[in-house]
């Protein structure tokens, strides 16, 4: 299948039905906000990490776009049962290859993400993409406030 295809089938199954959505997990000790003034996104996630660092569940609410939705709904799943470290290598790649041009998707650290490069063919919507992994990534820093794509 062609990665066009199944991005869009990817983007459009995570959007019908997103994943860890409305979800706050009990007992999620961090929390962010994260707002894409580009196109209204906006989410809430919460994590729940372990004393050994591991992030047990993880959720997201608000609303967004399909693409930041979708992207949101992957996140969680991705990011489930990984240590913080971890979570957050997943983050610098998803970012690196979604903002660099030259930057070639490895498939051992993306795995099922890789799809989300699809979005590289509408340059509008990067952020929508990226919003998801800003947010996880401020919530395990414990960031205040709200972080925005911009
Ligand atoms: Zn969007």
């Amino acid at each position: 299948m062609e990665l066009r295809d199944l991005y869009e089938e990817v983007i459009l199954d995570h959007n019908r039905n997103p994943r860890n959505y409305p979800y706050r997990p009990p007992g999620a000790n961090h929390h962010a906000h994260g707002f894409n003034p580009l196109c209204g996104d906006e989410f809430q996630v919460h994590v729940k990490v372990d004393d050994a660092g591991i992030i047990e569940d993880v959720g997201f609410e608000g609303a967004g776009c399909a693409i930041s939705t979708a992207s949101a709904s992957m996140m969680t799943e991705a990011v489930k049962g990984k240590t913080v470290k971890e979570a957050e290598r997943l983050f610098h790649a998803v970012q690196d290859v979604l903002t660099d041009e030259s930057a070639e998707p490895s498939d051992e650290t993306l795995g099922k993400l890789k799809v989300l490069t699809g979005v590289k063919e509408f340059p509008m919507r990067v952020k929508c993409a990226t919003l998801a992994w800003h947010t996880l990534n401020a919530a395990l820093h414990d960031q205040e406030g709200t972080v925005t794509t911009e």
